[in-house]
């Protein structure tokens, strides 16, 4: 398959000492996806992430029961009691929040504990201007999400990625403030 080809290529490219992570992004059927993890067994990702329709968590955890590497879920999410229904049913190693989904702040270190008591871990989706302030209050943070560029334009000075690692910023709150010129690209 295309995919598992690129994957091999990726892993040829970065040489070992990189992880990469692989997205299916709910795109595949329980069958095709174990295929899939299998084949790029040799590139020792680090998850394997959203393998089926996210609402489908008992084919998820047949997944993740199927497959050696780690599988990651969650962006889709809602509250802890969705979280807990992916814990209960062993769908996934890594869970994904979303804070703008899942609940804001609170529900998030809610799910993080969570998850804690069960060896779970965490690595928000997106948004790590935000959830960066919980991965550094949480004992079972992973690694938090960021799309280059992403949140640049929209914020006054926000936190950014060096040498692979990412600090909350040093101000009140969650420290966050939207950039006059973008909000004026929203207003107007
Ligand atoms: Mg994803």
């Amino acid at each position: 398959m295309e995919i598992v080809t690129r994957v091999r290529e990726v892993r040829k490219a970065l040489g070992d000492d990189m992880e990469i992570l692989v997205d299916a992004n709910q795109r595949w059927d329980v069958a095709t996806n174990i295929r899939v993890a299998n084949q790029l067994e040799d590139c020792a990702l680090y998850w394997y992430e959203e393998p089926v329709l996210a609402d489908n968590i008992t084919q998820c955890a047949e997944v993740a029961r199927a497959i050696t590497t780690p599988v990651a879920t969650g962006e889709n999410e809602y509250t802890r009691y969705g979280f807990r229904d992916l814990i209960d049913n062993k769908a996934a190693q890594f869970l994904n929040p979303d804070i703008h989904r899942c609940g804001g702040f609170s529900e998030m270190m809610k799910i993080a504990h969570l998850a804690a008591a069960y060896d779970v871990q965490i690595a928000p989706h997106l948004v790590p201007e935000l959830s960066i302030h919980v991965l550094v209050a949480i004992p079972n943070a992973a690694l938090v999400e960021f799309l280059a560029g992403s949140p640049d334009d929209l914020w006054v000075d926000p936190p950014q990625i060096v040498d692979g690692m990412m600090a909350p910023p040093d101000r009140p709150g969650h420290g966050m403030e939207f950039s006059a010129e973008a909000v004026k690209g929203y207003t107007e």
